[in-house]
């Protein structure tokens, strides 16, 4: 994939240890499917993998939700201000909703793992589509990230968005997951018990659409 040069825009703390960056592309040639991944590459030389957690209708600020790990790119997080030239490596990944489906689709997203369904989200809605969604969400200590988009939504009917253990979360809603169309995303610990509760609860895993960020940071 080709390297676009890009500058960070904004940098805004979402909840403890976890900014939201906004980013502007130098070029105009970048162009993403919601649920899809960058390589984000720091200043000092450093990358690492973030997802795209603003839809493809706003190209011009592309948002990033990241937890600051302990690691070189939770370091360089640290480090980052506004006004950084960056580069982005991308888009990757087939963290994809698939289009030709008429069946309702259930999100279930462990903390930044929220950022592809975010994007998958409001995507869906800036083009009308008419499936029913379901947002099952364990945020970490309770911060709710993205409740500024996702408590109208659920308000005005839009969408069905619950927080808590996602055990829980599907135990209660266990026949609209188990007619939808499965998402899951969120680091490894959180999506094996995901497969854990989907199982518990009779269902099937092997169609799951999966996105694994890897070992918690
Ligand atoms: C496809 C994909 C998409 C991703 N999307 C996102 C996203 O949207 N949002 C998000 O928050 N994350 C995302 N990640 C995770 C992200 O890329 C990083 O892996 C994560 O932020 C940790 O990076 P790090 O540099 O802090 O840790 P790394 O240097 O990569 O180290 C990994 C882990 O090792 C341990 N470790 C390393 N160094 C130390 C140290 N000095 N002391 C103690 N422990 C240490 C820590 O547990 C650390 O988290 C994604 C990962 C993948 C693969």
């Amino acid at each position: 994939m080709p390297e676009h040069n890009a500058t960070v825009t904004e940098i805004e703390e979402l909840a403890p240890s976890v900014v939201q960056l906004t980013v502007a592309l130098n070029d105009r040639d970048f162009h993403f499917a919601p649920g899809q991944w960058v390589n984000f590459g720091f200043p000092e030389g450093v990358s690492r993998a973030y997802t795209i957690a603003s839809a493809p209708q706003r190209p011009e600020a592309v948002q990033l939700c990241v937890r600051v790990g302990a690691g070189k790119g939770g370091d360089a997080l640290k480090r980052l201000a506004p006004g950084a030239a960056v580069s982005i490596d991308g888009p990757y990944g087939d963290f994809i909703l698939p289009e030709a489906e008429g069946r309702p689709v259930a999100f279930l997203a462990g903390d930044t793992g929220i950022a592809p369904i975010r994007s998958i989200v409001l995507h869906m809605l800036a083009v009308d589509d008419r499936r029913k969604i379901t947002v099952l969400y364990e945020p970490d200590q309770r911060h709710i990230l993205y409740a500024g988009d996702f408590d109208p939504l659920a308000r005005s009917g839009s969408i069905v968005h619950e927080s808590g253990r996602i055990e829980a979360l599907i135990a209660r809603n266990r026949k609209t997951v188990e007619s939808s169309r499965k998402m899951a995303a969120g680091f490894d610990g959180f999506l094996a018990r995901v497969q854990s509760a989907l199982r518990a609860n009779g269902m099937d895993t092997s169609e799951v659409i999966v996105e694994s960020f890897g070992p918690e940071p």
